[in-house]
């Protein structure tokens, strides 16, 4: 992933509109950009501070804390997500190799 698309998808990764693969995509780029993460810190202060306007707590508000506490809870959302699909799809896998396997074995036996 380029810089241009991480930026695009900044906002909608704060407003948990991205997929999975699309959080883990972003994520790992994230990982290796300090320019886009820097971006996303900011948008984060920003949104986190419209949001927290009418609280009281604001000033008081560890914006720094809180996003690193956020960014690693979605990183490991998205990756427990994808780990659960890549699981399913290996298992799918198997039970049709099986169920192949099985049909020939009952077309062998049928016809030698
Ligand atoms: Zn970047």
């Amino acid at each position: 992933m380029n810089c241009n698309s991480a930026k695009s998808m900044l906002l909608p990764f704060l407003r948990d509109e991205l997929s999975a693969e699309e959080v883990d995509e972003l994520t790992r780029h994230l990982k290796d950009c300090p320019q886009c993460r820097e971006d996303l810190e900011i948008y984060y202060i920003v949104q986190r501070g419209i949001d927290g306007l009418s609280k009281a707590s604001l000033s008081t508000f560890d914006f720094k804390e809180q996003f690193e506490r956020d960014l690693s809870r979605k990183t490991t959302e998205a990756h427990n997500h994808l780990s659960l699909l890549r699981t399913a799809r290996a298992f799918f896998r198997t039970a049709v190799m099986i169920a192949v396997f099985a049909g020939m074995y009952v077309v062998y036996r049928w016809f030698f």
